[in-house]
């Protein structure tokens, strides 16, 4: 059986700095091009490494550039004879080769016009396929880039902001009751503990990122937790009226306090600023199914349906909000991983201009 191969080479620069390296064939075992070694910048292929052009040759035995190669001059030794030779250049957007498209077939002039353009055709797309895959690499690259630097900036920026809180605690209680800079240094310390917050958010989402969140799980009331923090959340929010519908009683959960803790704060500070209008914010708490669900809702400026599953994502902000509404977009993301590390869930429920409710529930004795 008359047998024809073909080769696709992908642009790589080697030790050498000369370009090409065998990707993949068919029509003939590897080993028989493996015996190249490298593939070389050959003269008979030189047209389309240097992507001069194509190279449609009927009988590439009698081309003057064949065969000038050491160590095989010509086809390695147990190689496929190749006769007709078909070789096209695969061009990036910005006119560099890329790759190559080479065909061969052990009789002579298999290889017309019509399989030339085909050919064209084919390099045309590989090359758009390719400029996409190189373009995906970059964009990944970049991004391991960013968070790389999102978590040493985050660790950078935590010991100086500690340092500065611990300084404006003692300023602030030295000085005597009817100061007016205490009521300034009070202020510090209050935006110095919302950068703390900021800081330690995005080393959470660092930690995320490389599978370090700490989890420190033990039982606890889960009703006191709610109770105290919704005191504390009303004396920091008082624009608010927060309401707390709980069941009687205690309910001790096994999780992670600090973090339950964070997941609630987080939904409540959000149904507070996303409704800017509203004076009420509703909390309620339910077993149900043998888990504990927690349901924030809010008067505010609600979510559309095609933006609901987005708001989870890391950075993922709604649009036309980041102007006047300060955020980074990573206060969800983080409060799903957390319930996600509980086996639970956190999903949303809203009607565009009118509110949203934001539920989690945990199984009450995870692990
Ligand atoms: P941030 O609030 O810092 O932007 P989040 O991750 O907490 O980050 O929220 C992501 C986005 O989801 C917000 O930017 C906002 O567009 C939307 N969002 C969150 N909570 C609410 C809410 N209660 N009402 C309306 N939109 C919300």
């Amino acid at each position: 059986m008359r047998r024809a191969v073909w080769r696709f080479f992908h642009n790589q620069v080697n030790e050498q700095g000369e370009s090409y390296m065998l990707f993949t064939l068919s029509g003939a075992p590897r080993e028989a091009f493996e015996k190249f070694g490298m593939p070389r910048n050959t003269a008979v292929f030189h047209p389309t490494f240097s992507g001069e052009g194509t190279v449609r040759v009927d009988d590439i035995t009698k081309d003057p550039r064949y065969g000038k190669n050491a160590p095989h001059f010509g086809q390695p030794k147990g190689h496929l004879p190749v006769v007709s030779y078909l070789a096209v250049p695969v061009r990036g957007k910005s006119g560099e080769v890329i790759g190559g498209l080479f065909f061969g077939h052990e009789q002579r002039a298999r290889f017309t016009r019509e399989h030339e353009q085909l050919v064209l055709a084919v390099a045309a797309q590989a090359a758009v396929a390719l400029d996409n895959a190189k373009l995906y690499e970059n964009i990944k690259e970049l991004n391991e880039k960013k968070d790389e630097f999102i978590g040493l900036a985050s660790h950078e920026l935590k010991t100086p902001v500690t340092s500065l809180k611990g300084y404006l605690q003692i300023i602030a209680r030295n000085l005597p009751p009817d100061d007016k800079s205490k009521v300034l240094a009070n202020r510090a310390l209050e935006q110095v503990g919302k950068l703390t917050i900021l800081i330690s958010d995005l080393l959470d989402v660092t930690k995320i990122q490389t599978g370090k969140l700490p989890f420190t799980y033990t039982d606890f009331d889960v009703i006191k937790l709610l109770t105290e923090l919704r005191e504390i959340l009303q004396q920091t929010g008082p624009s608010h009226q927060l309401l707390l519908n709980l069941p009687a009683g205690e309910l001790i959960i096994h999780a992670d306090s600090q973090r339950i803790e964070q997941v609630v704060i987080n939904l409540v500070t959000n149904a507070v600023k996303y409704s800017p209008k509203a004076d009420k914010v509703i909390i309620e708490a339910l077993v149900i199914n043998n888990k504990f669900r927690v349901s924030v809702q809010d008067f505010g400026i609600g979510i559309q349906p095609d933006q609901l599953d987005r708001v989870f994502s890391r950075f993922y902000r709604v649009e036309n909000l980041a102007s006047h509404m300060s955020g980074l977009g990573i206060g969800l993301y983080i409060c799903q991983e957390i319930v996600n590390r509980h086996q639970g869930r956190l999903w949303v429920e809203s009607t565009y201009g009118e509110g949203s409710t934001f539920h989690f529930e945990i199984p009450i004795n995870t692990n």
